[in-house]
């Protein structure tokens, strides 16, 4: 870290400062300059905190050179991860791995023929919501933990492994009895204590981008589940929110080869809460594929127009079969081509 003082700053001031770093246990190294002093903090393993020291009297600037992130960073894991969950893998050097299924498990039945109709069109991981985070208290709000066990059973009929949603501590237990992977939404990001407790269990963890997070804060809320010993963490980009009003959000496709640069971690994406809408979820899929992700989440219903929930974003069975083969093709075509 980088403290930069004004043109005018005194002595003093320049003094206080140093107090103050050596207070934190690390070191400050006055450099003057032609101008002003700039005073370099020295010894910090990581990011510093600098609230305190940025509102000290003189001080113009704080240039970070640590992120507030590092066991998610390439620099810190040069070699790529790949999450491995019941034979599957996700990360570089596979091919993308596409998680399908309703947006809530509405009954046995309902997660029963989605689960035959995603296996049949050759998805790999089955998804379904039993706790479900939505906007308005009367809306449908999951059938919790009957949800959880239809998801479980209809997975372990057709044989996919299955992922859903956790939102608070207290789901931990009946959550990472039912599912394979346990996702933490959009909403939830940034709810530190729940990451915290994810990242002391065993269970890969997808973590969806929060609709309002910098790529920054993505990456610093997966460091909370690293930090705790869980280096399982699948990254998803859902689309965040911006003032276009024609989506649901707005798909930010170039953090996929950004995040596979600045992080080893897979990155998928969901097109379907990005967008919103049926007709543009194909197209943006096949677009992420083309950007680089490692896999896809995508809604599917068997009957989208009596969706509980998110049933405008769903696709049709015959949609998602034929998105398959397109996908299939389409990732046929990239392992030929060479983009670097
Ligand atoms: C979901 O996947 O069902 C969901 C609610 O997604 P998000 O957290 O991205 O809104
Ligand atoms: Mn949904």
């Amino acid at each position: 870290m980088l403290i930069v003082m004004h043109q005018h700053a005194t002595d003093e001031q320049i003094r206080a400062i140093k107090d103050a770093v050596e207070a934190m246990g690390l070191r400050a190294e006055p450099i003057p300059g032609g101008e002003r002093t700039a005073i370099g903090v020295l010894d910090n393993q990581g990011y510093v905190d600098d609230s305190t020291i940025r509102e000290l009297p003189g001080v113009r600037e704080v240039i970070h050179v640590s992120k507030p992130y590092k066991l998610v960073s390439r620099d810190f894991h040069p070699d790529s991860s790949v999450v491995e969950v019941a034979g599957i893998k996700i990360g570089d050097g596979q091919p993308p791995v596409i998680m399908a299924g309703p947006c809530s498990i509405e009954s046995e039945q309902q997660m029963l023929t989605a689960a035959r109709q995603v296996k049949a069109a050759g998805g790999h991981i089955l998804r379904g919501g039993a706790f479900k985070p939505r906007t308005g208290p009367h809306s449908f709000q999951g059938l919790g933990v009957d949800g959880l066990k239809f998801l479980r059973q209809a997975g372990d009929e057709v044989g996919l492994p299955v992922v859903t949603e956790v939102m608070r501590i207290g789901q931990l237990e009946d959550v990472c009895r039912n599912a394979d992977i346990l996702q933490i939404g959009a909403r939830n990001m940034q709810n530190f204590d729940l990451l915290k407790e994810v990242g002391k269990l065993d269970h890969p963890i997808l973590l969806k981008r929060g609709m309002s997070a910098t790529l920054e804060e993505f990456l610093a809320a997966a460091e909370y589940v690293l930090a705790e010993g869980n280096n399982r963490v699948i990254l998803c980009e859902r689309g965040i929110r911006t003032f276009e009003k024609a989506t649901r959000n707005t798909l930010d496709l170039s953090v996929v080869p950004l995040i596979r640069k600045m992080s080893h971690l897979p990155i998928i994406v969901d097109p379907s809460h990005a967008t919103g809408n049926r007709f543009l979820v194909p197209i943006m899929a096949k677009a992420a594929l083309v950007a680089g992700t490692h896999g896809l989440m995508i809604e599917m219903h068997p009957e989208p127009e009596k969706a509980l929930c998110d049933g405008a974003q769903s696709q049709t069975p015959d949609g998602f079969a034929k998105l398959m083969k397109q996908l299939q093709q389409l990732g046929d075509c990239l392992g030929k081509m060479n983009f670097d």
